[in-house]
């Protein structure tokens, strides 16, 4: 059977990231990524609806190590996708990429050390099996096969045509046409006045409204630097001057909810001017306990400003032939509606882990520093903050897999595995976030402990030193020798 020393699964933006990581710091190490799709990119690649771009800006979501070379610093998915493809040329790890492998089940061995990694190869549907002394996962958060649709009632009663984001029909044409999206986050936010720029009219329908924020698609400072300054000093100024007004932000949200609140309706007022209506951007929870939205230059208020773009607040009735009933007896006639009703959250797309012939149930496990779990040995995974970019964590998960390797090389260890030997350590939900998407999957998700290591921090700055300067020996990672000679 083939052996690796390490399996990255998934090539999307954290398991190129990964794989660079490992070129970098590990150049001795060999490795192959097994991705489940036929090409790179992940989310980027997936998402192909009108206007798919970043909420976050690309000097926090891109790579610490590649700079971001666009003006936009709010980037379109084509850019992004594009990024992470000449990353993977640039370090050469495009070429360690087997496609069309989808894992299923993956099973770890104390006695040899190992693990054994079953994939499924399409076409023809074969197993493969690859052993590997680590194991990465970079597999992102949500199913790929579809996305969150309710039950409504009276669903197959619309005559028009119904889409959901995910599955974006590539000949959709809408020009013209009369669009109820309905949803309030931020693939809603994002279509919106995208498909606002060809529809005759888009209405926006939501249950209820989110925190919407405006912020310049090109960041001033960030460009001035690339100007000024070698490009690699330029990005890693604009990154942490992003870290800490994004740090800054999260924590005044948190601690002084209301002058968040008071700051965020304001924006949206000045930008709407009598169009306002606080009904359609007054949230029920506080900012943070769902993300933010975030909109490039104010593009969703320019296109509610024209008339092109509405928002309606409100609860569906039933589908019509037409259109839509809403609770309140409006009704929304359209010719296509856009279900941006969310994701499916789940973990590692439902891939089985097995420790010593006993399946790993994610429920009973804590999360370590955030990417790997307690009592699973030699296995990491990359998922990133849910109130900064992604890739801050993934950068600093896959830096960490890193020093693991290396300080186990150095020490003749084969195994690391994060062991909770504290009685007093707490066991609280991983993420503090109430989104319907959340919520709805919270029973399969690992928890958290209430201190460190075992306290998902969701703050780049505490993570650094945690993750990037800590002794790798914390008392909790538990290394051990081989045990078969
Ligand atoms: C529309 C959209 C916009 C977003 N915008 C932002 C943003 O602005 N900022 C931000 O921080 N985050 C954003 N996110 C979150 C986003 O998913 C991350 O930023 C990032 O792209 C995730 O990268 P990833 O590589 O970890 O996961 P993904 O992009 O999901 O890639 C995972 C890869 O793993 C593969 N895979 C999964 N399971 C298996 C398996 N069992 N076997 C083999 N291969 C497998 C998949 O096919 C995929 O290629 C956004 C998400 C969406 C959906």
């Amino acid at each position: 059977m083939e052996h690796v020393d390490v399996i990255i699964v998934g090539a999307g933006l954290s398991g190129i990231g990964g794989a660079c990581h490992l070129k970098m710091q590990c150049p001795k190490k060999s490795f192959v990524i097994l991705e489940g799709r036929e090409r790179m990119g992940g989310t980027w690649d997936l998402f192909r609806y009108p206007g798919v771009r970043s909420d976050s800006d690309m000097y926090t979501l891109g790579y610490r190590f590649r700079p971001w070379r666009d003006n936009k610093s709010m980037a379109d998915g084509p850019a992004i996708l594009n990024y992470i493809r000449d990353t993977a040329a640039e370090y050469g790890v495009d070429k360690t990429i087997r496609y069309n492998h989808r894992v299923r089940r993956a099973c770890w061995s104390s006695e040899d050390a190992r693990w054994t990694v079953e994939a499924e190869s399409v076409p023809g549907k074969t197993m493969v099996q690859l052993i590997c002394n680590f194991l990465y996962l970079c597999t992102g958060y949500y199913d790929y096969d579809s996305g969150y649709t309710p039950e409504w009632p009276g669903i197959e009663r619309f005559r028009g045509k119904i889409v959901h984001p995910q599955k974006w029909p590539e000949d959709l044409d809408y020009a013209g046409k009369r669009i109820v999206v309905i949803g309030s986050g931020a693939t809603a936010i994002t279509l919106v006045p995208a498909m606002a720029k060809r529809a005759a009219h888009v209405t926006m329908l939501q249950r209820s409204p989110s925190y919407v924020v405006s912020r310049p698609a090109e960041d001033k400072l960030a460009n001035w630097l690339r100007r000024c300054l070698p490009d690699r000093t330029a990005y890693a100024l604009a990154r942490w001057k992003n870290v800490l007004v994004g740090t800054f932000y999260y924590s005044l949200a948190r601690k002084r909810p209301n002058v968040f609140k008071w700051m965020v309706a304001k924006g949206v007022r000045n930008q709407l001017r009598e169009k306002y209506d606080a009904k359609h951007f007054t949230p029920p929870y506080n900012p943070w306990d769902q993300r933010l939205c975030l909109v490039p230059d104010a593009d969703l208020f320019r296109a509610m400003r024209n008339g092109r773009v509405s928002i309606v607040t409100d609860h569906i009735e039933t589908f019509t032939e037409e259109g839509l009933l809403l609770k309140s007896g409006e009704r929304l006639d359209a010719d296509i509606i856009v279900t941006a009703t969310g994701l499916v959250l789940k973990l590692f797309s439902g891939m089985q882990l097995v420790v010593d012939d006993v399946p790993v149930v994610l429920p009973n496990t804590l999360v370590y520093k955030g990417m790997m779990f307690s009592d699973v040995p030699n296995f990491a995974f990359a998922v990133g903050y849910t109130n900064a970019s992604w890739t801050l964590k993934c950068d600093l998960a896959a830096g960490y897999v890193c020093r693991l390797l290396n300080h186990m090389d150095q020490h003749g260890y084969a195994s690391c595995t994060p062991r909770v030997n504290d009685t007093d350590v707490g066991d609280e939900p991983v993420i503090d976030f109430n989104s319907g998407y959340v919520l709805r999957a919270m029973h399969t998700l690992p928890r958290q402990g209430s201190k460190k290591p075992w306290r998902l921090h969701q703050n780049y700055v505490k993570d650094l030193s945690l993750m990037r300067y800590a002794s790798v020996e914390d008392g909790a990672m538990d290394f051990k020798s081989r045990l078969k000679s």
